[in-house]
């Protein structure tokens, strides 16, 4: 197992399989990983360990954000990684921290989404995966669908920018519960944990309805234990674009939120029916 801080010691510097990540790894990212050993056939695996400051703002959980490198690549050798990869911030933004990313997806702007809430959040994600691609070259990437507008946000990018890296997605690894792995979720307080459990009912609840209005209403009386809810909505799953209030069999749903649950912001999705979809 090797860590490295420097694009220049990754073992094979093009044609690997990137797994990037913010670190404090949990099931989901173990998932990640194993997928990315699985498809790999001889390429390295390499997984990014960067906690990404252009994606948080001020006052957001930056400093705060856990931190175990140790155990990370501990995990990441479990799951079959060949390497991690932990780039200073210096290496990541040789010329300083910039604060926007041009031209964004327009995918990153629906309304109602992270852009109303953290409008900074997209560029930092774009700004830190382009610059991921660029210093690792890899030949495929593999993001969860936990973070299902930043998938399609970097897929987006990766087609404006003609860059030839296959982007796949992994389904979302929830505890048996259902609450969905997060690395926030350990700022959560036993009682707090049971509210964030209403993310996951909230998303099963919207199945079954006849309308999106009838739908959306379900998730937001399941999310009552939550402190705030940003938002709980259903979406054209290609594009996260609004939707007809009855919209025809054809188009796929995915039903999105975001809460605040004590101090964790959460984020949650699922595929969604209704009843005549
Ligand atoms: P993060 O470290 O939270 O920035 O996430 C790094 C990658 O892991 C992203 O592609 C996430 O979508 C993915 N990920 C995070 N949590 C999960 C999960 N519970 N299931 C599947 N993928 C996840």
């Amino acid at each position: 197992m090797q860590v490295v801080t420097q694009v220049d010691a990754l073992p094979v510097h093009a044609g690997g399989v990137l797994v990037p990540t913010m670190g404090a790894l949990h099931a989901g990212h173990t998932a990640l990983i194993q997928h990315a050993a699985a498809i790999a056939d001889g390429r390295p695996v390499i997984v990014s360990v960067f906690v990404n400051p252009t994606q948080f703002a001020p006052g957001e959980d930056l400093d705060r954000y856990p931190r175990s490198l140790e155990r990370d690549v501990a995990m990441t050798e479990a799951a079959g990684g060949t390497v991690v990869f932990t780039p200073s911030v210096k290496t990541m933004y040789p010329d300083g921290i910039p604060d926007r990313f041009a031209p964004l997806p327009k995918v990153a702007r629906r309304p109602g989404l992270e852009d109303a809430h953290r409008p900074h959040f997209f560029h930092g994600v774009c700004l830190a995966v382009k610059r991921l691609f660029d210093l690792v070259q890899p030949s495929a990437a593999v993001f969860g669908e936990k973070d299902y507008q930043q998938l399609l946000v970097v897929r987006e990018m990766v087609h404006l920018l003609a860059m030839n890296i296959e982007i796949v997605s992994v389904p979302t690894v929830r505890e048996d519960d259902g609450l969905a792995m997060s690395s926030r979720n350990r700022y959560l307080s036993t009682s707090e944990r049971s509210s964030a459990l209403s993310l996951w009912a909230a998303l099963r609840a919207a199945n079954g309805k006849a309308t999106i209005t009838e739908a959306e209403q379900a998730m937001m009386d399941e999310l009552a234990p939550v402190d705030a809810v940003d938002y709980a909505v259903i979406r054209d799953a290609r594009t996260l674009l609004p939707v007809d209030d009855e919209p025809e069999p054809s188009v796929p749903l995915r039903a999105l939120i975001a809460a605040q649950v004590g101090p964790a912001r959460l984020i949650d999705n699922q595929v969604v029916r209704l009843t005549n979809t």
